[in-house]
């Protein structure tokens, strides 16, 4: 797609920066004219995405700096040295880092639910909250808050409860901060991806792919470029009378009804039948 100027003048910062859907938001909204703030738990990656970002628009400014999101402490650091170096807040922010520690229910560790919740949701809120308090102290009455939830959030996934309940947490902190910030001309938007082709979903076996797009109307996964289109809808003036919504950027995954309806029809059609396929 041709890079068009919606970011221009715009500061953005971007939490998992560096990597994955993260890195191609920085890319993206680079691309459309915004200085954008690479935040990373891992500076190298941090430093790799800001490495590829173009500067083809007047006035841009990138820079990179290491965050943990789920650190009151360093979230604050971050914005700091972003009014340091800008003299303004981000009036764009999403987060998009996130971690998953699979286990099932009946195994999962006390600690990796914790740990998952504490990244994912108490993380999204501690950027969120940041930035919208800096928004307001600044008195710039427009702002785009983006978080990344995901459709597992909403339908469920096996080994996946933490992560499941983290993304719910998102859509719903979202709504609500939707509401909360309109008063301040700060939109508050939800995307939630499917499966997208990135370094947290080569961890899932192979197997496991081909049965979820096997799923997926489209016939298969997402590109992390696909997310990163959404968020620079939700970014830009485009949007500007949408508030308090989640997109899903999934290629139409199923519901968890539909995806019963779908294996009670393979079941029938496979009655009877010696295709090693059905029985599979
Ligand atoms: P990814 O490639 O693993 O990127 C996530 C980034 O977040 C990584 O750079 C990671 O750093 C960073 N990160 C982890 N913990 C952090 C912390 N405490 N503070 C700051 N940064 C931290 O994964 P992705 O697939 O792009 O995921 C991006 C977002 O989309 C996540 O919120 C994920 O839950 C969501 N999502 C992804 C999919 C999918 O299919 N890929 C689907 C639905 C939703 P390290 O690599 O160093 O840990």
């Amino acid at each position: 797609m041709a890079a068009s100027s919606r970011l221009i003048a715009r500061l953005a910062v971007v939490s998992g920066g560096g990597s994955g859907i993260g890195r191609a938001v920085c890319q993206r909204f680079a691309s459309e004219g915004a200085s954008v703030v690479v935040a990373d738990v891992s500076e190298e990656s941090a430093n790799r995405t800001l490495g590829s970002l173009s500067h083809d628009h007047r006035g841009q400014e990138h820079m990179a700096v290491a965050v943990d999101v789920s650190s009151r402490d360093s979230v604050e650091k971050l914005l700091t040295r972003i009014q340091c170096q800008y003299y303004q807040p981000p009036s764009i922010c999403v987060s998009a880092a996130g971690i998953t520690q699979d286990e099932f229910l009946l195994k999962m560790e006390e600690n990796d639910f914790d740990r998952v919740i504490q990244v994912n949701l108490k993380g999204t809120f501690l950027l969120t909250q940041a930035v919208s308090k800096a928004l307001v102290a600044s008195g710039i009455s427009k702002g785009s808050i983006i978080t990344v939830g995901s459709i597992v959030g909403k339908v469920g996934n096996i080994g996946q409860t933490n992560y499941c309940a983290s993304k719910a947490g998102v859509e719903g902190l979202t709504r609500t901060a939707a509401k909360e910030l309109s008063g301040f001309g700060i939109r508050c938007n939800c995307v939630l991806p499917g499966f997208i082709t990135t370094p947290m979903t080569d961890k899932v076996p192979e197997k496991v792919i081909s049965k979820i797009t096997s799923l997926v109307p489209m016939g298969r996964m997402g590109e992390p470029a696909e997310v990163a289109d959404v968020c620079t809808f939700l970014a830009s003036d485009e949007s500007r009378y949408i508030t308090g919504v989640s997109i899903e950027v999934t290629g139409k995954f199923p519901s968890m009804s539909e995806t019963r309806a779908m294996q009670m029809s393979d079941h029938s059609r496979c009655k009877g039948s010696t295709n090693t396929e059905c029985t599979a």
